[in-house]
């Protein structure tokens, strides 16, 4: 595996990977990694000739100071799972390699933008939209691969690819959980034990909301009933629970079975903020 920092160390990499018409996949991470992480990397291995992770933890998507100075870094550990998970290139740019000069330019996600985390993270999708561009334009992979943990962001993604025709394909592999249901996130590293525990309310929300839907409650029900189940909960504060599309991201106030529907969540516990969600119809 080999570890690089800067685009003229890959360019005669990337040169000889096209010579050799070799389909390279792509990763792009904010390190801290876990297993749903690796499950893009195995995506990509069983997948592609090359896989190429970047690890990056990028300054632009974040709208609160204390979440970037907080933001988890491991990098020897997560060298060592992607040298084991069999990666071949690990891209570790610093900020002045992608960021040479403040961007002046600002990307505009419309109505993704006015909903959800574009609402309640301004800017956030600015930050994506920067960083995603300027990987794929450095890298230039044949595929990249995404969460579905970040449904919001995939969404994203696709409408960035389409727009700037980025001639490559986006897979979106499905969300890896802890056995207790919590969606694997490097912002869990810094529940504390007792937080640990209060997060397992948004899986616990989510599925209990799926089960009554499909068996024909109301979801202005469900929600009350899930924003009550979070008022009394110690240490925690839900910022959204949302019924939508999960493409189109409109919201709906009441359910119906004959469209794809999945439910999106975000809350803080104690300080550490989550987001998860789970397809209700497919
Ligand atoms: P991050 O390092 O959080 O920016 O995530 C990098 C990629 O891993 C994104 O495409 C995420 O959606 C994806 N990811 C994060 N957590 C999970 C998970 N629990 N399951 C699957 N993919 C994930």
């Amino acid at each position: 595996m080999k570890v690089f920092h800067t685009e003229a160390e890959w360019r005669p990499i990337w040169a000889s990977i096209f010579k050799e018409n070799k389909k390279i996949g792509f990763i792009p991470t904010m390190g801290a990694l876990h297993q749903g992480h690796l499950d893009l990397v195995a995506k990509s291995i069983a997948s592609m000739d090359i896989t190429l992770v970047s690890i990056f933890v990028n300054p632009t998507q974040f709208n609160s100071s204390d979440d970037f100075k907080n933001y988890p870094q491991t990098l020897e550990s997560d060298l060592a799972q992607l040298e084991a998970a069999g990666a071949a290139y690990v891209f570790v740019p610093s900020v002045t390699t992608l960021y040479p000069q403040p961007t002046r330019l600002r990307f505009d996600f419309g109505d993704l933008e006015q909903v959800l985390e574009g609402k309640f993270r301004p800017g956030h999708f600015n930050g994506v939209g920067l960083v995603v561009a300027k990987l794929f334009n450095l890298i230039q992979p044949n595929r990249a691969f995404f969460g579905q943990k970040d449904l919001q962001q995939v969404a994203v993604i696709k409408r960035l690819v389409q727009d700037l025709s980025f001639t490559l394909s986006i897979e979106v592999v499905p969300t890896r959980r802890e056995k207790d249901g919590l969606a694997m996130s490097s912002r869990n590293m810094r529940l504390k034990p007792e937080e640990r525990q209060q997060a397992l309310l948004l899986y616990q929300q989510l599925s209990q909301a799926k089960k009554r839907l499909l068996t024909g409650d109301l979801w202005t029900t469900v929600l009350a009933d899930t924003e009550a189940a979070f008022s009394n909960a110690a240490n925690t504060k839900l910022e959204y629970f949302a019924l939508l599309h999960p493409e189109t991201f409109e919201i709906f106030d009441s359910f119906t079975q004959d469209a794809p529907r999945s439910i999106c969540i975000a809350a803080y516990v104690g300080q550490v903020r989550l987001i998860d969600n789970l397809p209700i119809i497919l």
